[in-house]
């Protein structure tokens, strides 16, 4: 490890999945462990927030489509009143969100398509 440093690699926070020891990211941007050399399941600190970004986006994605069919039932269960203007506002408030998600999702594949 202390060889590694010399040489100006980087520990890195993620663990080598087999024997738990702290990865380090050498000067090239390999992605090494210790003892068992490359590592191939994590490659670059970018790829990992574009990952788990859109992991969480996947997960709002699912909870404002959620949103939206509950406000949806609401509408066809009530006569129309003007309980409905407020029905209405928020779920434009959900569409607006649930198009900005999917605009950041596309946003997030175009750029990682850019750096490979
Ligand atoms: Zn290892």
């Amino acid at each position: 490890m202390s060889e590694l440093l010399r040489a100006g690699a980087v520990m890195l926070s993620e663990s080598c999945p087999i024997c738990s020891l702290p990865l380090f990211k050498l000067k090239s941007g390999e992605v090494i462990c210790p003892t068992h050399g490359r590592v191939q399941i994590v490659k670059s600190d970018e790829e990992i927030l574009s990952i788990t970004t859109t992991a969480s986006l996947d997960e709002l994605e699912r909870v404002t489509v959620s949103a939206i069919n509950k406000l949806r039932k609401e509408l066809e269960d009530s006569d129309v009143s003007e309980n409905d203007i407020d029905v209405v506002k928020e779920l434009s408030a959900w569409l607006e969100i649930l198009e900005r998600i999917r605009r950041l999702k596309i946003i997030i594949r175009h750029s990682d398509k850019a750096q490979r």
